[in-house]
């Protein structure tokens, strides 16, 4: 079995996409992850672009890391300077890595309009670099930038540059589709004329400007390349670089080739998380293989059959990229699907038997009506519960109030010269400024009242609805509201569409979602919040069956554990 080297330029390629910025602390933990993965080389950074890269080769070489190599980027040495005189070659060494990455021209057209330099002196830079690095370094890669655009327009110049770098003494010669432009058969073409001109290894790097970066990488690999590079999840310049989750999975589950082991693999998904959950970035649920959605079946007859054979509708078991099947209940959905979910929650199913067309129609009651339980599993849980048993009883809302308020007048006493006086005063209001009170029986027909200030009227709804049940239920201190989401449902009729609320909770243990819908959007962030916090009481008083697999919280569909928390939008007064 061949085995295909890994290079990650997660730390470098992937720090030039838009919106993504890592620490220092960022990229050492990344690293590490990396490596421990399996990963067989990590491009750190170019030393001289940034201070942080050069903080970052100092810092790596105090970390244990058991097999992959650090690699230090950079430019060929200036036009007219020596390479020994390069002050960026010289940082470049001083990184003390035991590989250098070094990218040149290989298109006619960047050597005449951007170098502007004789086809020929570039072909002396190459090597002159390369043989200079080769004295110094153990390792050289040289990245042949923009090689099949350049391969394209001038084939004969293109081999040139490459053949100068494998003369000098390159390890590896790696060809970029740096503009991310080109097609796959254009890189097999390319790749076939490189090996027929050197012996040096040969890798590939390819970016995904005509979303064809993992087919371009695989073409490469069939046709002889023996390295990928490319970034965790494809983050990158632009449209990204290739997405080594996808080369990774495809070299091994579908190519027969070694890249990581199979064991390792199991840890994909694990890895992809990790990666966004640093860079801070949502996850992409449509992301093959390791996405949220990667595996989750909604249509009815889809689920039914994936749970007589999961072959029928899934292209390879999803526990070998650590990520698990699902199936979502939607209006698409029938019996199979409630059956599923119910097994999921630890319903009894013997018990549920006689009520699950019911359920079923109250499912597709609720969806009609614009309810989606697809992010929302605990609303779902305790309708399954109430359908059952009755309703839950934890409390009885008697009426709640809510008022929001901005810019009005307010009668201010003040004193001035120790004597009482009445001024009038227009106040700008402070955003601070929504109320409500709650009042509500008790399991045993208390009336508690309360009342509460938010930033908002939900948030105040929130508080005034935990004071109240605080009195009953001391553990609804631990609830807190992650996740608020407000969605205009469609319709034709201007304000009066209903809107749906999406809420995520958590008590540091479990994650849970639930759902409202109304017309008006206190209503339908009142219902999320109950279903809030009566989860809550039921999933804490609720023995947990013997054998029953550990509640996943919504959101992360398998084994891994849940992402760090992000606010996208607190519950706030433009609600
Ligand atoms: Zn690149």
């Amino acid at each position: 079995m061949r085995t295909i080297q890994i290079y990650d330029t997660t730390l470098r390629d992937g720090c030039q996409a838009e919106d993504i910025a890592l620490t220092l602390e960022d990229k050492l933990r990344i690293t590490e992850r990396l490596d421990a993965f399996g990963i067989d080389y990590a491009e750190g950074g170019w030393p001289g672009s940034n201070p942080r890269d050069e903080a970052y080769f100092k810092a790596i070489r105090t970390r244990t890391l058991t097999r992959i190599k650090i690699a230090a980027f950079g430019s060929t040495r200036r036009v007219g300077v020596r390479a020994s005189e390069d002050k960026n070659l010289d940082k470049l060494l001083r990184a003390e890595t035991p590989v250098v990455t070094i990218f040149g021209k290989s298109w006619d057209l960047h050597v005449r309009d951007d170098l502007r330099i004789a086809l020929s002196e570039n072909l002396e830079v190459i090597h002159d670099t390369v043989r200079y690095l080769k004295r110094h370094v153990d390792e050289v890669i040289y990245d042949a930038e923009h090689f099949f655009d350049g391969y394209r327009a001038n084939p004969a110049f293109a081999l040139e540059c490459v053949r100068a770098a494998a003369d000098a003494g390159a390890d590896l010669l790696c060809l970029c589709d740096t503009n991310g432009g080109r097609l796959p058969s254009e890189v097999a073409t390319a790749i076939d004329a490189v090996r027929a001109t050197v012996q040096t290894p040969l890798g590939i790097h390819c970016h995904n400007d005509s979303e064809l970066a993992v087919a371009n990488s695989l073409i490469a690999v069939e046709h002889g390349a023996v390295q990928v590079q490319g970034t965790i999840n494809g983050i990158g310049e632009r449209c990204g670089n290739v997405n080594l989750c996808s080369v990774i999975a495809n070299l091994q589950l579908k190519m027969g080739y070694r890249a990581v082991g199979t064991a390792k693999l199991r840890r994909l998904r694990e890895l992809s998380r990790f990666v966004d959950e640093l860079a801070n970035v949502e996850s992409n649920k449509r992301q093959p293989y390791v996405g949220q959605s990667a595996f989750a079946h909604k249509g009815g007859v889809h689920v039914a059959a994936v749970q007589r054979n999961p072959r029928t509708y899934e292209h390879i078991d999803p526990a070998l990229v650590g990520n698990q099947q699902r199936v979502l209940v939607s209006d698409l959905s029938g019996r199979a699907n409630i059956l599923y979910k119910a097994k999921q929650f630890g319903v009894d199913l013997e018990k549920l038997d006689g009520h699950v067309r019911q359920l079923v129609d109250e499912v597709k009651r609720l969806e009609h009506q614009g309810f989606q339980f697809e992010g929302a599993e605990a609303s779902l849980e305790l309708r399954m519960h109430r359908v059952q048993h009755g309703p839950l009883r934890y409390f009885e809302l008697v009426q709640f109030r809510v008022v929001d308020e901005k810019g009005y007048m307010r009668l201010l006493i003040g004193e001035q010269g120790g004597v009482s006086v009445r001024t009038d005063e227009r106040i700008e209001h402070d955003p601070a400024s929504a109320w409500a009170a709650v009042m509500l029986k008790g399991p045993n027909g208390e009336i508690e009242h309360t009342a509460a200030e938010g930033n908002g009227p939900v948030n105040a709804l929130d508080t005034a609805l935990r004071r109240a049940l605080r009195r009953f239920y001391p553990r609804i201190e631990e609830v807190r509201l992650l996740d608020y989401k407000v969605r205009v449902l469609g319709g034709d009729d201007g304000s009066a569409v209903p809107v749906r609320v999406l809420i995520e909770s958590g008590d540091g243990t479990e994650r849970w979602g639930t759902v409202g819908v109304s017309p008006n959007v206190i209503e339908a962030s009142w219902q999320a919040l109950v279903d809030s916090f009566e989860y809550k009481l039921y999933k804490d008083a609720k023995p947990r069956e013997r054998g029953r697999p550990a509640r996943k919280p919504p959101g992360s569909a398998g084994g891994p554990p849940a992402r760090r928390v992000r606010v996208q939008g607190r519950p706030g007064r433009t609600r």
